[in-house]
């Protein structure tokens, strides 16, 4: 009863409730905590149980605007994807090219910190459902941002939608 198919092998699976790891959302360091996860102990796959996946990325993409270091290049692609924008068009607002975006996005090459700043605005500016109230709150605290890019652990609760850095 308690038991769901594996989507990957098919067998029976465990339905179980632990810190997932989300790499499936790009960004390498986002754990979801105590969420269902259909676990299969015949393949060793293991999916979550997401059913609010457009609130989710929201919630991620206000988790990296509002990170108090320099973003990383998967954070940069991560903004870029959330507001539905291809290499070409997100570099054009930028006013830089798309091969410097590339080696932002690919950590080849250092992100200035007006760009950085930039990024974060546009994507909050473009990206869907992001509330103004919380854009003014998110941008008076850009001079406490550390330029340094750096990746940091994210833990967040689905339930409430809400995120912490560790
Ligand atoms: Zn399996």
């Amino acid at each position: 009863m308690n038991n769901k198919r594996c989507s990957n092998c098919g067998e029976v699976a465990r339905r179980v409730r632990e810190n997932y790891l989300f790499k499936e959302s790009g960004l390498s360091n986002v754990v979801l905590e105590n969420i269902e996860v259909i676990k299969c102990d015949h393949c060793g796959n293991a999916d979550p149980v997401i059913n609010k996946l457009n609130e989710l990325m929201r919630v991620l993409a206000l988790a990296v605007i509002e990170k108090p270091w320099g973003l990383t290049g998967g954070e940069v692609r991560y903004l870029r994807k959330f507001i539905g924008m291809n290499g070409e068009s997100f570099a054009s607002v930028l006013h830089t090219d798309k091969s410097l975006l590339s080696k932002w996005e690919n950590n080849h090459e250092k992100i200035g910190s007006k760009s950085d700043l930039l990024i974060r605005c546009v994507a909050f500016s473009l990206g869907p459902g992001l509330e103004e109230e919380r854009l003014r709150r998110v941008v008076r605290k850009f001079p406490e941002i550390n330029e340094t890019p750096k990746v940091v652990p994210v833990r967040v609760d689905l339930e409430e939608l809400t995120y912490t850095y560790a």
